[in-house]
């Protein structure tokens, strides 16, 4: 289905599938089996300016829009999920500090990312704070002209690797009563904790930040005190969009396997394609790709247009996160027995989807968020 894109953004998708294609994809397999994170990877992408595209020109950045930034993440996502989870993380952390930040933050912090000289991270989820970011304990006291951070944030993004983390810390006793601050990385008291094993996304970053009486100056806080959650929930409605691209170009990688492999593949005197169940799970997989899509497309283009796009991003998150384990269930299912074995990229794709539906909002999140957001409109 042929979106209307305009040139611009047809370019930027065909540069970024070339790059991919050639750059990416014959390399991906390799990092996720070492579990290596892509340093050589990210450099050029930074090089290509896919770490600023959400960013104005005056810092450095591409200012390309939210529909040209969702299909070069598709692309990204479709060649290795993990790649395209960490140029969504650090966009996440460039939107508060565009949105928030004074002329010296972004001069400081904002300037770096959009130049891909270092990834960022958004460190929101702490062990007994997940769905619920108002019963977060990370506190930051103000001491003269500081403020000391203690506490522990879990499951964070680029973690070892941020030039820059985004915290949202407590800064009052109040429910509600949380602040977001700017932390360098090397911060004294800031130590980075055991990284995550986990299922999928193995050459992506997962780890524990712990922040032991750690003392940064009272101009890192990033907005008002008190506006923490405004800054991480307003992040993350753009954050949504990023993880709608990744799950959709992963749709896309599902159907390409699938398809390649069922038209390859012979039993009973011809392709499996032939064979209707085959057929079927292969338009299912296409439909869903199409769907998810237009709801990314359609999300991305409200926030261009600078209208509210918060139940689009939520709906656009849950229905692409959820058909991207569809999807990867159904192709797997037509690789049969070679699709169980590590080493085939569908393998990958299906245990990478997984967390898609958990972070940046779970599934039950989101239907709050579109239940919420459906009940204003009426
Ligand atoms: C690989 C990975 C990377 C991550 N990266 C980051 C990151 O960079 N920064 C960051 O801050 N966090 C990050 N996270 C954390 C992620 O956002 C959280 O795991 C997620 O928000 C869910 O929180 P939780 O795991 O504590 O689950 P919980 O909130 O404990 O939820 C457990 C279950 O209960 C459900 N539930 C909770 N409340 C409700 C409710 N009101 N109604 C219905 N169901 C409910 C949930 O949907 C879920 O099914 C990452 C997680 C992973 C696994």
């Amino acid at each position: 289905m042929d979106l209307p894109l305009t040139d611009e953004q047809m370019m930027i998708r065909d540069m970024v599938r070339e790059f991919a294609h050639g750059e990416i994809e014959p390399y991906a397999q390799d990092y996720n089996t070492r579990g290596e994170y892509p340093a050589e990877i990210l450099k050029k992408l930074g090089g290509l300016g896919l770490f600023g595209m959400m960013v104005p020109e005056a810092y450095g950045g591409a200012a390309a829009g939210a529909v040209s930034y969702s299909l070069a993440l598709q692309e990204i996502a479709r060649a290795c999920a993990s790649v395209a989870v960490t140029l969504s993380v650090t966009n996440l952390s460039t939107e508060p500090i565009l949105q928030y930040g004074t002329e010296e933050q972004k001069r400081k912090y904002l300037v770096p990312l959009a130049s891909g000289e270092h990834v960022g991270a958004f460190a929101l989820t702490e062990p007994e704070a997940g769905s619920d970011p108002s019963s977060l304990k990370t506190s930051a006291v103000k001491k003269g002209r500081s403020y000391v951070i203690n506490g522990t944030k879990q499951f964070i993004t680029n973690g070892s690797h941020a030039g820059v983390i985004i915290l949202i810390a407590r800064t009052s006793a109040d429910r509600n009563g949380c602040s977001a601050f700017l932390i360098p990385s090397g911060a004294k008291g800031l130590r980075v904790g055991k990284e995550e094993r986990k299922m999928g996304l193995l050459a992506s970053n997962t780890v524990e930040l712990v922040f032991e009486d750690c003392e940064v100056p009272a101009a890192n806080l990033l907005g008002k005190p008190g506006m923490g959650l405004k800054v991480a929930l307003g992040a993350l409605d753009s954050g949504r969009i990023g993880i709608a691209s990744q799950a959709t170009g992963m749709i896309g990688a599902s159907l390409s396997e699938a398809l390649s492999y069922a038209s390859e593949r012979r039993q009973f005197g011809k392709a499996i394609i032939r064979h209707q169940s085959i057929g079927n799970m292969i338009a299912d997989i296409a439909v869903e790709h199409e769907a998810a899509r237009l709801l990314t497309w359609s999300a991305a283009g409200l926030k261009d247009r600078g209208v509210p796009f918060s139940r689009e991003a939520s709906i656009a998150k849950l229905y692409a996160t959820e058909a991207a384990n569809r999807s990867a269930y159904r192709a797997l299912q037509i690789f049969g027995g070679y699709g169980y074995i590590r080493d085939n990229k569908i393998e990958r794709i299906y245990r990478d989807a997984r967390v898609t539906t958990i972070y940046e909002g779970t599934s039950e999140v989101q239907r709050m968020v579109i239940a919420r957001e459906t009940e204003k409109l009426a």
